[in-house]
């Protein structure tokens, strides 16, 4: 572990805290007092600090603006009825943002510097965690290649930061999907499964076009077939049909395992559904539609917890669901807001005391 010591702090001259109003916390639009900065250079993490929260100087030479190696993480800090707090499941972060980072030929950050460091930053800022029901801290890590040169290569110096924003109940109406024929996320062989920013660059130009259309987000459909669903924006999605919750499986490598997704499972399996990891197609869905078989339908990601699906559009066939009479969905997410928020056992040691 990197001692105490070896993380400068320089606490910020006074808190912006008293200007914020926890009423209006839109999502990822305020930050707290303070950030971790961290400098990869001659092959070692070097400089780390905890600083008042601040604007980069970066050059116009920086390889990341021009070839994007960039990397971030999504994790969220409650505070139980008690008052303590907590992060969930911080390490499955850890290890995913390494994978990113192996992906995109970018160095690991060790775990002093993520856990510890974010550790540190939350301990210093722990009065921006909101204690409002449905409400946290969410916590940003990213890293991206640093070095000043326009030469397409694997950069020698790296950045990466932590940055805080407390955030209000996410706007959690139903959602309206349009199941994407025409472009494509994530291939076989591609960084679909990494966290990296070129990854969201690439598909709003999908999502502006389905939300012209009345859609809030786009269903991917696989790269080769067109057939099998992948992901939603920055969710994974689950289909009830039957007994069995179903989600599509990784080893394609083409769609982000969320944290958020393996929770559920683990879950759903508690409520006494099947789990089904596997290739799920759009006609499955759909003939399950017609049978009454397709139960619910829901998106699960760290920023929405749990998000109904209230209509699913592929081509010209719609499908639309009542809400309002579904079970599962609305149970998973209150269960998982409360392990979260300390209202429910945590049987699972996911909460992590900081
Ligand atoms: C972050 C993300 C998810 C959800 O992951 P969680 O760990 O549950 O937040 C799903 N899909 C994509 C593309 C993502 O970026």
């Amino acid at each position: 572990m990197i001692a105490a010591m070896d993380i400068l702090i320089t606490k910020a001259e006074r808190s912006k805290l008293k200007e914020l109003d926890l009423n209006d916390l839109p999502f990822g639009k305020y930050f707290s007092d303070h950030m971790l900065e961290a400098d990869f250079q001659n092959g070692k993490w070097q400089n780390i600090e905890i600083k008042p929260y601040q604007p980069l100087l970066l050059s116009p030479s920086l390889a990341a603006l021009h070839y994007g190696q960039a990397i971030f993480e999504g994790i969220k800090a409650y505070k139980d009825p008690k008052g303590n707090a907590y992060i969930f499941r911080p390490y499955d972060n850890f290890h995913r943002f390494n994978i990113s980072a192996e992906r995109m030929k970018m160095p690991s950050v060790p775990e002093d510097l993520f856990i510890e460091g974010m550790r540190q930053l939350i301990a210093l800022d722990k009065d921006w965690i909101p204690t409002k029901q449905d409400h946290s801290l969410y916590i940003r890590p990213f890293m991206f290649s640093s070095d000043e040169i326009i030469g397409v290569r694997p950069s020698d110096t790296y950045k990466f930061l932590i940055i805080l924003s407390p955030t209000g109940p996410y706007y959690g109406a139903p959602m309206r999907i349009y199941v994407e024929e025409k472009y494509v996320r994530a291939a076989p062989g591609g960084v679909g499964f990494a966290k990296a920013a070129g990854n969201y660059g690439g598909a709003m130009l999908a999502s502006a076009e389905a939300k012209k259309k009345g859609y809030d987000q786009v269903l991917w459909m696989d790269a080769i077939e067109h057939k099998y669903v992948q992901e939603i924006g920055t969710m994974n999605v689950f289909f009830i049909i039957g007994n069995s919750a179903i989600t599509p499986n990784l080893d394609q490598g083409t769609i982000l395992e969320g944290v958020t997704r393996s929770s559920s499972m683990v879950l759903l399996k508690e409520m006494g559904f099947k789990i089904e990891e596997r290739p799920l197609s759009i006609e499955e869905i759909m003939e399950a539609y017609k049978s009454g078989t397709l139960r619910e339908v829901f998106g699960t990601g760290t920023a929405a917890t749990i998000s109904m699906i209230r209509e699913l559009r592929y081509k010209d066939y719609v499908m639309k669901f009542e809400v309002e009479k579904w079970k599962t969905a609305p149970l998973l997410k209150e269960w998982l807001a409360d392990i979260r928020e300390g209202r429910r056992e945590d049987k699972y040691g996911w909460m992590w005391k900081i």
